[in-house]
């Protein structure tokens, strides 16, 4: 935890704050873990004589990652083969039973992985929140979405269930570090029933929680929705409820999936104008993870559109199986070169674009006065007119040579 009498300046050559102009020769106070203010270095000084002083030259300073759809309980190297979603899927089920003897040195791995790439905020998905303690470990804040598979539950109704899931949350939470949570995942529409969906969905508006769930990630899935039909029809036999001759989005909606305090990961398949306008009017937040679904062979999201209709999109690596890392900077990069976006508008994705599809926008992924200090450094060179663009392939390529999270150095290139 931050020692609250603790004050610290982290300064560096330019402070890029996300929510305001880039500040040459900047600084951010830091003070009980919270952004004080942020200035000039001379300024801030000023502010603060007595405070430690940690100056980082030849550093850019930007607001952590905030990676808003990732699953920590994979690894580097035996990925099941991608090209198509239901054939990678086969091949992760069948290996469920190996994984179960590395997942927790997995997610251990994953989070340091995330931690030295800037990442400060992470919203995880794993089966009954199996990768919580990794990530209450890492130094990171965040939320781990407890996923649930109804056939565990030996034929248990949807009411039954929930109850059972959502009293499993409730105790996950005890004895949590302050900024780290466990909320409630929907997996998707072809492993949770839509009566359990459902009820899901509506147990976690009545608690006040959040929730994640995948949607329209594949072509398979849109099949299964609407015809009941295809690959995924193949692996899931006993789960009857597909052919809902809906599109994916269209069947979420209908369940009461889209919402506000939803954050539904990749839509990257079957996805129109007519899905971007009902996200749109639903609230429902996006979390776009652009290399998984190009391992997949699930298409492109149209987050272009999404942005411009007003939905909130954030930026997920997804996990180490369809995934090369756990770099957000790094899968945001791709982003912004697979949709021809300016480095400014990839910084932002990266970082508060994710807190607010989060909700929570009000305590991080900017640099302001009251919000939490997670920082990232990153070794750039902001020679005259240096680019957002620049800053983001650094920390995509490397770059980030410290981490501070809630005020506390979480990684330290130059002590580790
Ligand atoms: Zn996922």
């Amino acid at each position: 935890m931050p020692d609250p009498e603790h004050t610290a300046i982290y300064a560096a050559d330019l402070v890029l704050p996300i929510s305001r102009p880039a500040i040459r020769e900047g600084a951010v106070l830091v003070r009980e873990g919270r952004i004080s203010a942020v200035g000039t270095i001379s300024d801030l000084r000023k502010d603060a004589p007595d405070a430690e002083v940690r100056h980082f030259p030849g550093h850019a300073i930007i607001p952590g990652a905030v990676n808003a759809h990732a699953h920590l309980g994979f690894r580097h190297g035996d990925a099941p083969e991608g090209g198509s979603f239901s054939n990678w899927l086969a091949g992760l089920i069948e290996r469920l039973p190996e994984k179960e003897a590395w997942t927790a040195e997995a997610a251990r791995n994953s989070a340091r992985e995330a931690v030295e790439a800037g990442t400060t905020f992470m919203a995880e998905s794993s089966p009954y929140g199996e990768c919580l303690p990794q990530l209450a470990g890492s130094g990171m804040a965040g939320t781990v979405y407890a996923e649930f598979f109804p056939g565990d539950f030996d034929g248990a109704g949807p009411e039954e269930i929930v109850d059972s899931v959502v009293r499993k949350i409730q105790d996950l939470r005890g004895g949590l570090p302050e900024r780290v949570d466990c909320q409630i995942s929907v997996h998707s529409p072809y492993t949770v029933d839509p009566e359990s969906s459902r009820l899901a969905a509506r147990r976690a508006r009545e608690l006040g929680w959040r929730l994640a769930v995948h949607v329209s990630e594949s072509p398979e899935e849109v099949e299964f929705v609407r015809n009941g039909t295809g690959g995924l029809t193949d692996i899931f036999g006993s789960n009857e409820w597909g052919g809902a001759g809906l599109s994916p989005v269209r069947y979420a909606e209908s369940i009461g999936l889209l919402a506000p305090n939803v954050i539904a990961a990749h839509l990257a398949t079957g996805v129109s104008d007519e899905e971007v306008e009902v996200l749109a009017s639903t609230g429902v937040a996006a979390a776009h993870c652009p290399r998984s679904n190009e391992f997949l062979n699930c298409g492109v999201s149209p987050v272009p559109c999404m942005m411009e209709r007003g939905v909130r999109v954030g930026m997920g690596t997804d996990g180490l199986w369809s995934s090369p890392s756990m770099n957000l900077f790094e899968e945001t990069l791709f982003a912004v070169k697979l949709h021809g976006f300016n480095g400014a508008t990839g910084l932002r994705l990266a970082t508060l674009g994710g807190a607010l599809a989060l909700g929570i926008g009000g305590e991080t992924g900017s640099l302001e006065a009251g919000k939490w200090a997670d920082l990232a450094l990153v070794e750039a060179v902001p020679s005259d007119g240096a680019s957002e663009l620049e800053i983001l392939e650094a920390a995509a390529g490397g770059g980030v040579a410290a981490t501070v999270a809630g005020g506390r150095l979480i990684y330290n290139r130059a002590e580790s």
